[in-house]
C-alpha cells in the first residue's frame, strides 16, 4: 500500500517525509487539520494580504549549520531579527534584558561591570547556586527586582503553575546580556520564509511519492489510515500526542494552548513593533502579536493603512483543546518517562516532535530531531 505512514504533517512529519521519498520509498501523510505545517503554519489574510500566524508567531532562527543548509533547500529568507518589547507599570521597556532594560528600569547610567555587580548582588542567595527550577533560575538570571517586574507575572499568566515547579531551561531560552543588544534570539542563523512558510512547507513535499490527506484522524477507525488498520502492518511515524496514543491509559500529560482575539485597525502600525508583551497581572493576556511588523520587505501591506493585531491567552489544555506547550512538571516528567516505556512493544511505531517527544522544541530543533529520527530509527526500520 505504501511504504511509511506519518501521522501529522508538521515539521517533524514534513522533514521524515521529505527524506524518505528523498531515498525512494513512498509515503503517505495524514492531518486532522484542513492544511499542512503544523502549528507553524501560516496564511495571506484576504482583506490586507498581511501574512497570519494562525498558531502564533513563528520566528525561524537555528546555530545548526546543517539545518540552516537543510531549510535553505525549500526557501529563501529574508533578514528579519526578532525585537521585542515589554509594557510594565505603563512604561515600555526593551527585551530580553538588557543595559537599555536595567537602566530605565533603575534610572540609572551603569556601565556593563556596574551593572553585572548589581544583578549579582541582588540575586542575593541565588547568585551562586545550581538553580533547580524557573524561580531560582530567572532570579539568578536578573536578580530579584526585575524578576518581579518581567518574569514573575508572565510567566504567572502564561504557565498559572507555581514557578518551582517549572523547567528552569524555560527562562534559560532568553538571554541576558549587560549590553544595549537587544536581539530577542542568540543564534547565528535568523529570518522567516520570503514567500511565507506555507509555501516553504509545500516545496518539501512536492514529490510524487508523497501522498497527504488531509482532515483525516488517525483514531477514527472508519477511515483507510487509522490506528486500528495501520499499527502492525505498515511502519509509521507517529508525531501526535503521545498520550492519547496510548489512550490515556498511565493519565493525561499536561498542556497549555492558547486563544487569540483579534483586532483590526485602520493604521499604518499600532503598536511600533511585531510583538509587545505585557508583564504585569491587570493585562489579561501575555503579549499582542502585530504581523505586519515581521515583514517590512512586503512593499504593499507595510505602507497601507490597516493593520492586524492579535492578543494571546494562555489557558490549560483539556482534550479537544490543542495542545501548545508542554508544562513538565516532575510528575508530568514521570508519566512521560513511563509512557516512553511502552513505546518498546510498539516496534512499528516512531514517536517524534513536540506532541510525540513532549518537547518545547523550537522549528530549528523539531528539524533537527526529525533529520536525527529518520537516520537511526526510521529508514533501518524500512529496510528491515
Ligand atoms: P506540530 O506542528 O504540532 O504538528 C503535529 C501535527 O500532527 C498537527 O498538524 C496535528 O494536527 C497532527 N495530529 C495530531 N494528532 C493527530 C491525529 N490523531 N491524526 C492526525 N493528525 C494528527 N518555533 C520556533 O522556532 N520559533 C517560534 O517563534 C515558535 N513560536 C511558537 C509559538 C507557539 C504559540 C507554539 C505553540 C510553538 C512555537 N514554535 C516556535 C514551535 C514550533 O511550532 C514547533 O517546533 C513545530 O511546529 C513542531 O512541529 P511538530 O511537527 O513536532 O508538531
Ligand atoms: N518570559 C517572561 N517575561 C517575558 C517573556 C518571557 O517571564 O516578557 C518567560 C516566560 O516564562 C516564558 C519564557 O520566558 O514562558 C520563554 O519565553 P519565550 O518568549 O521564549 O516564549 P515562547 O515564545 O516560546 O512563548
Amino acid at each position: 500500500m505504501t511504504d511509511l505512514v506519518i501521522v501529522g504533517a508538521g515539521l517533524f512529519g514534513l522533514t521524515v517525509a521529505q527524506q524518505a521519498a528523498e531515498n525512494g520509498y513512498s509515503v503517505r501523510i495524514i492531518d486532522k487539520r484542513p492544511h499542512i505545517g503544523g502549528n507553524a503554519y501560516s496564511y495571506f489574510d484576504k482583506e490586507t494580504g498581511i501574512e497570519i500566524h494562525q498558531y502564533g508567531a513563528h520566528l525561524f532562527h537555528t546555530s545548526n549549520e546543517r539545518v540552516w543548509e537543510y531549510v535553505n533547500r525549500f526557501t529563501g529568507f529574508t533578514n528579519y531579527v526578532h525585537h521585542v518589547y515589554t509594557t510594565h507599570n505603563g512604561e515600555v521597556y526593551p527585551l530580553p534584558v538588557n543595559l537599555g532594560t536595567i537602566n530605565q528600569f533603575f534610572h540609572a547610567h551603569y556601565t556593563p561591570d556596574e551593572a553585572k555587580a548589581l544583578i549579582e548582588k541582588q540575586a542575593g542567595e541565588y547568585a551562586n547556586i545550581e538553580p533547580k527550577n524557573l524561580n531560582e533560575q530567572g532570579i539568578k538570571l536578573v536578580g530579584k527586582p526585575l524578576y518581579e517586574a518581567f518574569t514573575k507575572n508572565y510567566t504567572a499568566k502564561q504557565w498559572q503553575t507555581d514557578p518551582s515547579q517549572l523547567p528552569a531551561s524555560i527562562i534559560r531560552r532568553l538571554p541576558v546580556r549587560f549590553t544595549y543588544d537587544n536581539r530577542y534570539f542568540k543564534d547565528k542563523y535568523e529570518g522567516l520564509p520570503t514567500d511565507g512558510y506555507t509555501a516553504w512547507f509545500e516545496r518539501m513535499i512536492d514529490d510524487p511519492k508523497i501522498e497527504v490527506t488531509l482532515g483525516l484522524d488517525f483514531f477514527d477507525s472508519s477511515q483507510p489510515l487509522s490506528k486500528s488498520r495501520v499499527r502492525g502492518n505498515v511502519p509509521i511515524v507517529y508525531t501526535g500526542p503521545i498520550d492519547r496514543y496510548f489512550d490515556y491509559e498511565l493519565g493525561a500529560l499536561q498542556w497549555r494552548t492558547v486563544d487569540f482575539k483579534e483586532h483590526r485597525y485602520d493604521e499604518v502600525n499600532h503598536l511600533g513593533c511585531p510583538v509587545m508583551n505585557y508583564s504585569d497581572a491587570d493585562v489579561p493576556y501575555t503579549r499582542s502579536i502585530e504581523f505586519k511588523n515581521f515583514n517590512p520587505e512586503r512593499e504593499k501591506t507595510a505602507v497601507q493603512k490597516k493593520t492586524i493585531v492579535w492578543d494571546e491567552y494562555s489557558r490549560f489544555a483539556s482534550k479537544g483543546d490543542e495542545p501548545y506547550y508542554p508544562v513538565n512538571t516532575d510528575q508530568d516528567k514521570a508519566m512521560f518517562a513511563q509512557y516512553k516505556a511502552m513505546e518498546r512493544a510498539e516496534p512499528m511505531t516512531v514517536f517524534g516532535g513536540r506532541l510525540g517527544g513532549y518537547a518545547y522544541y523550537d522549528m530549528h530543533q523539531t528539524i533537527n530531531s526529525a533529520l536525527v529520527t529518520w537516520e537511526k530509527e526510521v529508514e533501518p526500520m524500512l529496510r528491515k
